[in-house]
């Protein structure tokens, strides 16, 4: 897997963030953006420093997927929510570990690491963040 990593530069640069919730913070403004860019998209500053997101938050709303784009078919029906994560900033991601039925606003949720998707032909599987039930 990890070969399979290094094989995919874009990817590849793009796990420590993906897998940290390493994001961007402005600090003219306070902008929270991720993954980080140079440009702050609200106000155009690029005075931008990098912050750790929390892993834990709850669910604010969701929705079932039951078409689902190509390359995650695999994964239909699932539920795709929007969190509150504990410090306030907002993020869309895919609730895993649970069925749809499942689901709830107010639900705790933290972040996994998941399979996402296999490209084509490739087979390139891709990785990133998911959210499932805190574990008690
Ligand atoms: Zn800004």
């Amino acid at each position: 897997m990890w070969a399979y990593w290094q094989s995919v530069p874009a990817h590849w640069r793009e796990i420590p963030a993906r897998y940290r919730l390493e994001g961007g913070r402005c600090m003219d403004c306070g902008y929270i953006m991720l993954p980080k860019e140079d440009i702050c998209p609200v106000c155009g500053s690029k005075n931008i420093e990098t912050v750790i997101l929390p892993r834990k938050g709850k669910v604010l709303n969701y929705t079932v997927v039951w078409n689902a784009l190509r390359g995650y078919e695999y994964y239909t029906p699932y539920v795709l929510a929007i969190i509150e994560l504990e410090d306030g900033s907002r993020i869309m991601a895919q609730l895993t570990d649970i069925s749809p039925s499942e689901a709830k606003k107010g639900m705790e949720v933290e972040m996994v690491l998941r399979k996402t998707k296999v490209s084509g032909e490739s087979g390139i599987i891709a990785y990133s963040y998911k959210f499932r039930p805190v574990i008690r």
